[in-house]
């Protein structure tokens, strides 16, 4: 029988940069494509996510393509450096994971002793098996993962606050400062969207700041 295949717009070994696990080597697989904007420019004023920086276009970028899970995982491997030091780790991205992961590729990966995480806006369902599940709503998607280990907002968005998201389960409530997405002016926006969400953080001691560690760093 023919083995699905998954589209993979790029897939890397780094640092992950937000959130809980901020430092900690991983693994990124991004899926191509996302259930809340097209990825081209002429979509995002009617999309639902208007303010994605990332490429989730195509298969074109690093170790990209189209793969089988055999060779998904085959690539996986190649990209953990060879140590038994620390627990190999993959964290599936995007775009939305949810439009193509399933709970075969998790537990495949898990055999193979890779820790499995997932980032995703929550607006589909996710496999039960995953390790470490991080949520990012995003504006007036309607989100239907309602338990995660880390909900991550990024702040401020115009359709969706804090308290709007603060009643679903999580072990860590990040507010993340929106960055730069090709706006004018957008390092005094983002100035003040780090004011903004510090302030918040200070005022509802729940939530926690989390800033782009990777774009510190100079990494992907
Ligand atoms: S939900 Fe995530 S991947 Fe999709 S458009 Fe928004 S920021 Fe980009």
């Amino acid at each position: 029988m023919k083995q699905p295949t998954f589209k993979i717009k790029e897939a890397f070994y780094t640092l992950q940069g937000e959130g809980a696990r901020a430092g900690r080597a991983s693994v990124f697989i991004r899926f191509s494509k996302c259930n809340l904007w097209n990825g081209k420019e002429s979509g995002r004023g009617a999309a639902l996510c208007q303010f994605c920086d990332t490429d989730i276009v195509g298969t074109d970028g690093m170790n990209g393509g189209t793969y089988t899970l055999d060779e998904l995982l085959s690539l996986s491997l190649t990209l953990w450096p060879e140590t038994s030091e620390g627990k190999p780790y993959v964290v599936f991205t995007g775009g939305e994971p949810a439009l193509q992961l399933t709970e075969e590729l998790v537990a495949q990966f898990q055999k193979n002793k890779f820790e499995c995480a997932v980032e995703s806006n929550g607006t589909l369902p996710l496999p039960s098996n995953l390790d470490w599940v991080c949520i990012s709503p995003k504006g007036k998607s309607e989100v239907v993962v309602t338990e995660c280990d880390e909900l991550k907002l990024v702040f401020p968005q115009q359709d969706l606050s804090p308290e709007d998201v603060s009643h679903l389960k999580a072990d860590y409530y990040y507010l993340s400062p929106m960055a730069d997405y090709g706006i004018e002016n957008s390092g005094t926006i983002i100035r003040e969207n780090m004011q903004g969400a510090t302030q918040y953080c200070l005022e509802h001691p729940k939530w926690r700041i989390s800033l782009q560690t990777h774009k510190l760093l100079g990494i992907d």
